[in-house]
């Protein structure tokens, strides 16, 4: 068996982002600052791959210490490389779970867990879940609290650009995959799409809502 892959600690700058979305999708929006998510890689990585909207392989939220409250598998079984023995992690099916129970206990995302991954689209989605984490909704309004989520981690992405070894034709390039990624859930809600555009993913930055 190939010895585990040499790994990094890298701190991602999270910062509070603004709501763009309209007034009750979210009932408790940044009900928990967001300020940073620390990131376990391999220093060998893959930068490369593409936004795929199905179940991300490889994300591991890790917990810091026993969390009898959530969702917990063993982090070897899901990354059988990353030198884990018997760390735990959030269920990968239990991101609503965590959204909701988090908020419920008042108690950081921060606080419980680390990112584990190796690839591009984990690190997407694992940062559209940090954002979950920190603003609680029903949920009823699904592409709407998708699309906020999802612009967060464009905006975090592009902040942690230098870290993350991220071009700016790659940013671009996600910039578009999640265009697509929104267009479809909005079509299957029969709405109207709002565009995935550099301005919106910016207009996070202002500490004002556009809506
Ligand atoms: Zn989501």
């Amino acid at each position: 068996m190939a010895a585990p892959p040499e790994f990094e600690r890298v701190i991602l700058d999270t910062r509070s982002v603004a709501r763009v979305v309209p007034d009750g999708v979210f009932d408790a929006f940044a009900w928990s600052a967001s300020s940073t998510l620390e990131w376990q890689r391999p220093i060998a990585w893959d930068a490369t791959t593409q936004l795929s909207p199905d179940l991300p392989e490889r994300l591991l939220f890790v917990f810091r210490e026993d969390v009898d409250w959530l969702p917990r598998e063993l982090a070897h079984y899901h990354a059988p490389k990353f030198g884990f023995t018997t760390e735990m992690i959030l269920a990968p099916y239990a991101i609503d779970d965590a959204t909701d129970l988090l908020y419920e206990r008042r108690t950081s995302a921060a606080s419980l867990m680390y990112l584990a991954t190796d690839n591009l689209n984990a690190l997407f989605w694992a940062l559209h879940d940090w954002s979950h984490f920190h603003h609680h909704g029903p949920f009823e309004e699904r592409a709407w609290t998708e699309f906020q989520c999802d612009l967060s981690a464009l905006l975090w992405m592009h902040d942690n650009r230098e870290r993350i070894s991220l071009s700016t034709s790659q940013w671009s390039r996600l910039l578009e995959e999640v265009g697509v990624i929104t267009r479809k859930r909005f079509q299957e809600e029969g709405k109207e799409a709002p565009s995935v555009t550099r301005e919106a993913v910016f207009a996070l930055a202002t500490p004002r809502a556009f809506l």
